[in-house]
């Protein structure tokens, strides 16, 4: 490559890498925290009855229908929704429409690991806040950064535990900017933070089709917040970007699928106690967890990994999270699935 080819890149993409963790298949994949009992009934009678003009014409531009079917499960007006393409495309789209190049974008350290480089793809800089010693946000830290975006993410990735709401409550009181609450995992929590949007228009609260719901083929996240600004988000999210399919197979699952997908927010909750009990039998202490997955700090991550990989098992490896140390993230699914990692980890471990 010439040098002249090289210096078109901007020079802030030239220090981000493409987000790859190992998604190679595996007999038991533990690895990206989506629902591991299936596709909500009602959302793959959708997917199979899809019609011609489903495929072969656009989808509708800001999928009304999608907004319309959250705003009822969420008990909010639809002006307050906005989809995308995953939450991941919700996120970009929050930090593009709030921030310009230059502005900050507070966020806890561990979390999920988009947030630094969406940041830094639209030019913000992130800071990355340590969690107090117990998996909180530090709320002091947050403020003092004078951040454009406060992201926060309750129930936190990876480490599973929700912010304490007094916390999240300083930071939406006392923060500067937008505050992004991501709550990809709220289902498997007992609580959220819907009912914080009567208390400030600055909260957006981001969540995803992908976990619970399990769609994340389909790609649909969503934002729900102050109307003013969903439609600034809605702006830089641009048209047609859920397809016709996954928007009929969303709704289905929002409006007629709630009772299986609670079934299985139920079992999750079980089995996840159930795991922390099995790997605790082990020698093995894990963090709380108000997700659909257990962090597990171990001495070598990437080494468990690659054992439990040759075994037909992926879990996600984290080495060196700030305070944990090496880690392993096991999504919790059925038991049947959890056991053989169990069962793997004895094995290796002994
Ligand atoms: N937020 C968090 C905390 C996540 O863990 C994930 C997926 N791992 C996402 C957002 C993105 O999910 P999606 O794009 O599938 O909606």
């Amino acid at each position: 490559m010439t040098t002249t080819v090289l210096e078109l890149a901007r020079a802030a993409y030239r220090g981000i890498s493409l987000y790859a963790p190992n998604r190679a298949p595996a007999a038991i994949d533990l690895g990206d925290n989506t629902n591991l009992w299936g596709v909500p009934p009602a959302a793959m009678r959708a997917i199979s009855n899809a019609t011609t003009a489903s495929v072969t014409r656009y989808p509708s531009l800001y999928a009304a229908d999608l907004k319309r079917a959250i705003a009822g499960y969420l008990g909010v007006t639809p002006d307050m929704i906005v989809t995308g393409c995953g939450s991941d495309d919700i996120l970009d789209s929050t930090i593009r429409a709030f921030g310009v190049p230059g502005d900050i974008v507070a966020c806890p350290d561990p979390s999920f690991a988009m947030i630094p480089i969406l940041s830094r793809m639209n030019g913000l800089a992130c800071e990355e806040i340590p969690l107090t010693d117990s998996n909180d946000a530090d709320v002091a830290r947050y403020i003092a950064t004078g951040a454009t975006i406060n992201y926060l993410c309750s129930p936190n990735n990876p480490t599973g535990t929700a912010f304490s709401r007094d916390v999240i409550e300083c930071v939406v009181s006392n923060a500067k900017g937008v505050v992004i609450i991501d709550e990809a995992y709220a289902e498997f929590n007992s609580w959220n933070c819907i009912d914080l949007l009567q208390r400030s228009d600055r909260v957006v609260i981001t969540r995803t089709l992908s976990k619970a719901f399990g769609l994340a083929g389909l790609r649909i996240g969503y934002a729900v917040g102050d109307p003013f600004l969903v439609a600034e988000i809605e702006k830089s999210r641009g048209p047609y970007k859920v397809s016709s399919i996954a928007e009929r197979a969303a709704v289905a699952a929002v409006t007629e699928d709630r009772a299986w997908v609670d079934e299985r927010v139920r079992e999750a909750i079980a089995n996840r106690k159930r795991l922390i009990d099995a790997l605790s039998e082990l020698g093995l202490s894990s963090l709380h967890s108000d997700s659909n997955f257990v962090l597990v700090p171990v001495a070598n991550a990437e080494d468990l990994d690659r054992a439990l990989r040759n075994g037909g098992i992926a879990v996600r490896p984290f080495t060196s999270l700030p305070r944990i140390g090496d880690a392993l993230r096991i999504s919790v699914g059925p038991w049947s699935m959890l056991e053989q990692c169990v069962v793997a980890l004895k094995g290796l471990i002994a």
